[in-house]
């Protein structure tokens, strides 16, 4: 490395290449540069090749101190000699930039990575990279796509969890449309997403799967919807089925604010405003009677003094802490005792909403008690919902459910990453060292 040049490659580091001239401007740094192949064979009879022309071809690649670079390839056509040869011409090619995209290697595979590990928005790093949305895209499933289909990805799963996330909200043209997420609840990762909520979408999904698999699995904790219970069938019917707590608390969270808005509906003829009584009280009511402090719980009940007359958000607040005690102890037997109160207390109510919640519970007595026998959770599924929502948020909705899924199993399935060799630590200086 003695001349000028040397150094440029150095930089560069893109094994076969070598530097032509770099240009700097304000925008980005523009380096030439062409393989070092000065002399090539004929791939069809080994003949010496004869050089015919060049064509310039821009390529973005990775940031170079802090400047965007554009790599210009002075690509060569070579020839054969031999007319007679099947060869005619052809253009060099090279691994590190692949012929279909405009991205190096190396700046495709970051692409993907800040997208899948980090959630990135792809439109964000197409304007930061200087390549079109298409582009990154591509990149993310080029690279992304065989992390998440590698079969060593998901091992050997004894608890799984099966929960729906909203795809794509509703418009003129369609109701809402759901996803299902499929759950390793030990190794916290998502398995896989499906398209639709629906009994098929899940036996379908199951269909697929290696039985020996499927058939370790001695566990199911799904939410409490009658399409995945049946979907179980017959693929994991030999699992203890579980619907896990934060699903059942939300059933009862839910009857709640039902309750809520048609009172409110019924006493001031509109929908919550910021300074309804019921309205102002809205996440206390929802708050676990056990966190609420005094101060919390003197503004609840004056809440429902003012909005509610008959008593039947009351109801249905106690409904739902009837609920939530099932899971004050570990015991078995108690919670049964528990479950039959909440259940028996629901179905002497009044209150239309409540009696619904009540059937909800008698019709799932087995697996809610089922908790307390695997101590199972969904606690992980709604970790992973989370991760999931960042991931739409970041990409403000998608409409390709493949991408979707794509880009979610980066982010939360449990991919191995090629992970760079961290380099050597640059210590802190001492402020005394420099005295
Ligand atoms: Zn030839």
């Amino acid at each position: 490395m003695d001349d000028g040049t040397g150094l440029a490659e150095a930089l560069l580091g893109l094994a076969g290449f070598r530097v032509l001239t770099v240009v700097e401007d304000v925008l980005e740094v523009v380096i030439d540069v062409e393989t070092i192949a000065d002399f090539v064979g004929c791939g069809a009879c080994g003949r010496r090749a004869e050089a015919q022309d060049r064509m310039a071809v821009d390529i973005r690649d990775l940031a170079c101190f802090g400047r965007p670079a554009r790599l210009v390839w002075r690509k060569r056509r070579w020839r054969c000699v031999d007319a007679d040869c099947d060869a005619k011409t052809w253009t060099e090619t090279s691994p590190s930039v692949s012929a279909r995209t405009v991205l190096t290697r190396r700046a495709g595979i970051e692409a993907c990575r800040q997208v899948g590990m980090n959630a990135r928005p792809v439109a964000g790093l197409a304007r930061e990279l200087g390549v079109s949305w298409s582009t990154v895209m591509d990149a993310v499933e080029e690279h992304g796509r065989p992390l998440v289909e590698d079969p060593e990805r998901v091992g050997p799963v004894t608890t799984l969890g099966v929960d729906e996330t909203s795809f794509l909200a509703a418009n003129p043209r369609h109701s809402t449309i759901y996803v299902t997420g499929l759950v390793d609840l030990t190794a916290h990762k998502m398995i896989d997403m499906v398209e639709g909520n629906r009994a098929v979408d899940l036996r379908r999904w199951c269909a697929e799967q290696d039985p020996a698999w499927l058939a370790a699995i001695t566990t199911v904790a799904t939410d409490l919807a009658e399409s995945y219970r049946a979907g179980l069938d017959p693929h994991l019917s030999h699992a203890q089925r579980v619907a896990d707590p934060f699903h059942v608390v939300r059933v009862a969270n839910r009857c709640v604010d039902r309750i809520r808005r048609r009172v409110q509906n019924d006493t001031l003829g509109h929908r919550g405003r910021r300074e309804d009584p019921l309205y102002k009280i809205r996440k206390l009511l929802l708050a676990g009677g056990e966190r609420l402090n005094d101060r919390g719980g003197d503004r609840m009940l004056l809440g429902l003094r003012v909005g509610d007359p008959h008593d039947e958000l009351l109801g249905g607040w106690l409904a739902k802490e009837s609920v939530r005690d099932i899971y004050l102890t570990d015991d078995p037997e108690e919670a049964a005792v528990l479950i039959d109160k909440a259940i028996a207390g629901c179905a002497a109510d009044d209150v239309e909403e409540i009696r619904s919640l009540g059937k909800t519970l008698a019709s799932w007595r087995t697996e809610i008690l089922a908790r307390h026998e695997t101590n199972a959770s969904n606690g992980p599924t709604e970790g992973l919902n989370l991760l999931v929502k960042k991931v739409k948020r970041c990409a403000h909705g998608f409409r390709s459910f493949e991408n979707y899924r794509l880009r979610v199993l980066l982010h939360t399935g449990g991919v191995t990453w090629p992970t760079p060799a961290s380099p050597p630590r640059i210590r802190t200086r001492s402020p005394h060292s420099d005295a």
